[in-house]
């Protein structure tokens, strides 16, 4: 019990910013998660803080990871503000900010190569972020979580021409590869635009061709496990990229079902 406490005391006292007017009774529900820190890479260049969080009753398992790329700034802040104001009732949730960790510090988009074409990872490799993908892999293949969403940011804001040009990064986005698209990923993002003014603001479902070198695809393939990509546009002012982050991450939190308390996110 101590030991939560303590972690509990470092996740309320590091982390973030507040997006939303209520947070009052955030501390007294809180007593409903339990929440422990692990890492990656432990003792390697690349350790890497992430938090699991169990509700008291059994429920799906979801993956939310930020910071895949280090200068998608608003990914990492989102989870951050999950981590210190999610009340996980049901279910457990695994939250990674900084995926990888040493492109976030410097805000970069990669140190030595773009660490979302390392997949699946080698564990032997002298370049750390193929050992941080056989790491994540590794993680995944032995949670098995129901949903693996992965936050990122685009420098394009979407327009209908972006079908012409699939391939690309656009904001707001939410990257599927599989088609037809999956229930799942029409109803989430139906529901998060419901939760922001109609125009530039809201989500499109977008479709990338297989790539085997990439997280998403190799989530999909190895393990058969859902897994979208959500990216939120640069150019918005950064509070309501987070915002945005933050809208889509819990909205699919709930459409699997994972019980929670979050304070709700203000769009104005
Ligand atoms: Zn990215």
């Amino acid at each position: 019990m101590k030991k939560i406490l303590f972690i509990l005391a470092i996740v309320t006292t590091a982390y973030g910013q507040s997006y939303y007017s209520d947070t009052s009774s955030v501390e007294d529900k809180r007593q409903y998660t339990f929440v422990k820190l692990d890492y990656f890479g432990l003792n390697d260049e690349y350790e890497t803080p992430y938090f699991v969080f169990k509700g008291k009753k059994p429920g799906p398992v979801m993956i939310l990871d930020g910071g895949i790329h280090g200068d998608e700034i608003a990914s990492y802040m989102a989870c951050d503000s999950i981590v210190k104001y999610l009340n996980l009732y049901s279910g457990t949730l695994i939250v990674i900010p900084k995926t990888n960790i040493k492109a976030c510090n410097i805000n970069e988009r990669q140190v030595n190569l773009d660490f979302n074409h390392a997949f699946p990872g080698d564990l032997q490799s002298d370049t750390y972020e193929y050992r941080l993908a056989y790491e994540f892999m590794w993680l995944v293949d032995s949670v098995k979580p129901d949903l693996i969403i992965n936050l990122h940011e685009a420098r394009t804001k979407w327009n209908p021409k972006a079908l012409s040009d699939p391939e690309k990064a656009y904001g707001q986005i939410v990257i599927s590869c599989v088609q037809p698209f999956e229930d799942l990923l029409i109803r989430a993002v139906d529901n998060m635009n419901k939760n922001i003014p109609e125009g530039d603001f809201r989500y499109h479902t977008h479709y990338y061709s297989y790539r085997e070198y990439s997280s998403l695809d190799n989530f999909v393939s190895k393990f058969n496990i859902k897994s979208y990509t959500v990216e939120s546009y640069r150019g918005f002012a950064i509070e309501d990229r987070v915002k945005l982050q933050l809208i889509a991450a819990l909205q699919f939190m709930k459409e699997i079902g994972l019980d929670h308390y979050y304070p709700e996110v203000n769009w104005k």
